[in-house]
């Protein structure tokens, strides 16, 4: 397991933020984040993103309920899950 959880930048968690309440405050109202980069997929605030989009740093919101190995996995299913969700399948 890596020490740090590795993201291939598709944007998908960027642009799907209504599946979550606790990104109501950045979801512009169709789901894309408004500090999302449409030209890039890549995020404008990257360096002052909110602890909730960085998923190294969130840990500590997750940290007496689950491992770290246990987070990244859930984490990587969660990605993973989108990608599928993506493609329609
Ligand atoms: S869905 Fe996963 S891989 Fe894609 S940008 Fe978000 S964290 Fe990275
Ligand atoms: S602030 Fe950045 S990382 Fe967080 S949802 Fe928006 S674009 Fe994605």
């Amino acid at each position: 397991m890596e020490k740090e959880f590795v993201c291939d930048k598709c944007g998908l968690c960027c642009r799907n933020l209504q599946l979550s309440c606790l990104y109501d405050d950045l979801n512009r109202g169709d789901g894309i984040c408004k500090h999302l980069d449409l030209a890039t997929n890549l995020c404008r605030i990257y360096t002052q993103r909110p602890i909730k989009c960085n998923v190294n740093m969130g840990y500590m919101l997750f940290k007496d309920s689950m491992t770290i190995e246990e987070y990244y996995i859930n984490n990587y299913e969660f990605c993973k899950w989108l990608k599928r969700k993506s493609r329609g399948l």
